[in-house]
């Protein structure tokens, strides 16, 4: 045969339109097959370990969660004992032989309430990581109804196949994050005055999947059936965690608490905690602030996040297993430096994170202010040590962008 004859057995593609074409005994292969092929190896390897998906999961009790929670994240004591609980009963109800009796064990699906940068993302990451789970995060603020311009609420089930690889049990067991929940409340209480379309649409169309649905879903990139159009995901033990700030939803807890103690309550307006309304959060709080009865009720572990004090932050600089600092640490040492920081100039940080409003979020963008400088000269100049003190955080921040950080705020 002629050489530009030549051409993949598998694909029928002539040499000269291939980019390597590799000659078996009686049979060639091309570069584009054997990516394809190795692809497909991969794959099939990952799916004939799932029968240990069970082991690997590892049932923890919720005081072993709540410790790994302990590990990575400051306070939020109540949203930490609630969580522990509701994933350890969501995979305790998965991980359950099937039996005679009865009793179906319902989804604990869960809504976290709290002002941005409390650590609702965090709280869902260090769940997926400890449980070993894949875990898509989504917005709900870019998710619309079918036929509206934006995603359908399928594309969270391809973020998460994506986030598993494509193994499709894998997914069925990972966790969804659907952030700013609250964007897609309805406007108005009441329907029949405003009725905000979209974001009730949006609602509808969550309900589904919420409570255990199987789903078609566009693969979007998988490798192994690159022709199939549908992958067929099953939602039915997939952990649902939704978040919002819900903002403005304190005062309708507090009317709600004002009603109350003007009836019959046991609930007195004055030994309310005023600094912390959201501890107070009841589901009908959130049907007030217009989520619909229906999603309320498949998402039924509610939970608050607690505002974030001065000391909460301060510790957030330097006590998780990945604090900031200590990441700073790490990137200094790698360039023989050795980073430390006073007190005084650590309790700065949390002052301006403070003054700004910019939560435990703005600590890390304080940090990089009052660092950038030392990253740049240090590596390669032969200084060994970086004491950073409060005058020269101050002075770095008064240099820099103490306007951008207040434009931020
Ligand atoms: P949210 O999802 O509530 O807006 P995030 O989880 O994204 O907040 O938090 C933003 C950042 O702030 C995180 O990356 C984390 O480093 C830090 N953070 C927030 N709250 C805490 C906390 N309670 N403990 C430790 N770190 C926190």
């Amino acid at each position: 045969m002629a050489k530009e004859e030549l051409e993949c057995s598998f694909c029928g593609r002539k040499k000269p339109e291939t980019s390597l074409l590799i000659a078996g005994l009686d049979a060639h292969i091309c570069d584009r097959c054997i990516e394809q092929a190795h692809g497909i190896v991969v794959e099939e390897s990952k799916q004939s370990g799932n029968s240990d998906l069970s082991a690997e999961l590892m049932l923890r009790k919720p005081k072993e969660i709540k410790g790994f929670l302990e590990e990575y994240i400051i306070g939020q004591e109540f949203t930490k004992r609630v969580m522990s609980v509701a994933v350890y009963n969501h995979y305790k109800r998965l991980l359950q032989p099937p039996s005679d009796d009865d009793i179906e064990i319902q989804k604990s699906n869960i809504i976290m309430v709290g002002q941005t940068g409390t650590g609702k993302t965090l709280m869902a990451k260090t769940i997926a990581k400890m449980l070993n789970v894949p875990l898509a995060i989504v917005d709900a603020t870019v998710l619309t109804e079918a036929g509206y311009v934006g995603e359908d609420v399928e594309s969270i089930l391809t973020r998460l196949l994506q986030a598993a690889d494509y193994n499709l049990e894998k997914a069925q067991r990972g966790i969804v994050f659907i952030d700013e929940i609250d964007k897609i409340a309805r406007k108005s209480d009441n329907p029949s005055i405003t009725r905000d379309v979209s974001g009730e649409g949006v609602q509808q169309a969550l309900l589904k999947l919420l409570e255990g649905t199987v789903v078609n879903v566009p693969p979007k990139g998988g490798r192994k059936h690159p022709d199939q159009k549908f992958i067929e995901v099953d939602t039915e033990n997939i952990l649902f965690i939704a978040g919002g700030a819900f903002d403005g939803i304190e005062r309708v807890i507090t009317k709600r608490l004002n009603m109350q103690a003007i009836g019959y309550s046991s609930m007195k307006t004055d030994t309310v905690d005023k600094d912390n309304i959201l501890q107070y959060i009841t589901p009908k709080d959130l049907k007030d602030f217009g989520l619909i009865p229906e999603i309320i009720g498949r998402l039924p572990v509610l939970t608050h996040m607690d505002p974030l004090d001065a000391k909460t932050l301060r510790a957030i600089l330097t006590e998780p297993k990945n604090a900031i600092i200590k990441q700073y640490k790490k990137l200094f040492e790698m360039d023989d430096v050795e980073f430390t920081i006073t007190d005084g100039a650590l309790d700065y940080i949390v002052d301006k994170a403070i003054e700004y409003k910019l939560g435990a979020r703005g600590l890390r963008s304080l940090c990089e202010e009052i660092l950038t400088e030392a990253m740049f000269d240090l590596p390669g100049s032969g200084e060994t040590k970086l004491n950073v003190t409060k005058s020269y955080a101050e002075d770095r921040l008064n240099k820099s962008t103490l306007k951008k950080l207040k434009a931020v705020s």
